[in-house]
């Protein structure tokens, strides 16, 4: 990318949107241009090829989707498929329509079917049934990678999947009722902590296995396959190493320096038993993670102690 191309970064007020934007600044890019949703509906196609037409891209990141953790998931099914499936098709092919150079769409580690072979490679994709909890979502990220295999195929264009692992970092959400496990367990037990409650409610069993990538990290390697990747194939973006929930809930408590205790909540579901992605492709490619869990993890709290939460 050419430091003064236009570049569309979709969803720049989420958490990977933004980082994208920061990294994007920090390498000299001057030509950002970005839309908040109530700028720009991206389920409303006659506003995305209007805004497509009127600032013709040359590069699009498209990082705007409803997201979210088991429980949003789970209950705002319907939104979950609706809002991502019109959000990739509108502005898929309007970059197809203007002539974009090329385009990043994300997707998760969630499209790959829940009891696949761990880790995780790029082939598994639609080999098995998908985890139920957050099937509305997987079914609308795997719309999206197979709207950018199948616009190269008929129509050449240069488009581009990635999968990222779970994320966490700035601009996180930090609902407990929506948001994913590790901004939840920071909030919750930096609650504890100050008000000294003795026990923190961690939901389901404590014993499936996540893996964890910093969003800084995660725009950096964006940023590596959108110069350096231009293959029909999805990229798998992660770590490569995962740990227990209960283990990320002690190495929480550790850093917050919280004494108290955990309780599982097995009234909660545990979604899928591991989703460990398989990185050898990205690595080949050579790029690597900088950020260890716990050194991000206090990048995080940092931020976290500033926050005032209701509870
Ligand atoms: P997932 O990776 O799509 O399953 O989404 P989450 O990040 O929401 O949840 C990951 C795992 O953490 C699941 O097993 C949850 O049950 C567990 N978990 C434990 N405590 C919490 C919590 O307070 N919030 C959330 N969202 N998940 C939690």
């Amino acid at each position: 990318m050419e430091k003064n191309a236009k570049i569309y970064v979709a969803g720049h007020r989420g958490m990977v949107g933004s980082a994208l934007v920061r990294r994007l600044n920090q390498l000299g890019y001057r030509n950002i241009i970005t839309r908040s949703s109530s700028e720009l509906d991206l389920r409303n196609q006659q506003q995305v090829f209007a805004f497509f037409e009127a600032e013709k891209p040359d590069y699009v990141f498209l990082s705007a989707a409803k997201v979210g953790g088991i429980n949003a998931n789970n209950i705002y099914r319907a939104d979950f498929l609706y809002d991502n499936l019109m959000i990739e098709s509108n502005t898929i092919h309007a970059a197809y329509v203007n002539k974009v150079k090329k385009l990043l769409f994300l997707g998760s580690s969630c499209i790959y079917p829940r009891m696949a072979p761990q880790p995780l490679k790029e082939s598994y994709l639609l080999t098995g049934t998908l985890e139920y909890t957050n099937e509305p979502y997987a079914i609308a990220k795997i719309a999206g990678i197979k709207l950018c295999e199948n616009y190269r195929l008929q129509y050449g264009c240069n488009f581009i999947s990635v999968m990222p692992t779970n994320l966490y970092g700035p601009n996180d959400n930090y609902d407990l009722a929506k948001s994913h496990v590790l901004p939840a367990l920071l909030r919750k037990i930096h609650t504890a902590k100050i008000k000294n409650i003795p026990i923190v409610e961690v939901w389901g069993s404590g014993t499936p296995l996540r893996e964890f990538l910093h969003v800084d990290d995660l725009s950096d390697a964006c940023l590596f396959l959108m110069e350096h990747y231009n293959e029909r194939e999805l990229v798998n973006i992660g770590t490569g190493t995962d740990l227990p929930i209960k283990d990320l809930a002690l190495l929480i408590m550790q850093v917050a320096k919280y004494k108290g205790e955990i309780k599982f909540d097995s009234t909660k579901p545990d979604g899928t038993p591991r989703k460990l992605m398989d990185v050898t492709k990205l690595m080949t490619l050579g790029w690597k993670p900088k950020i260890s869990l716990e050194e991000g993890i206090r990048m995080v709290y940092s931020e976290v102690e500033q926050m005032k939460f209701s509870d």
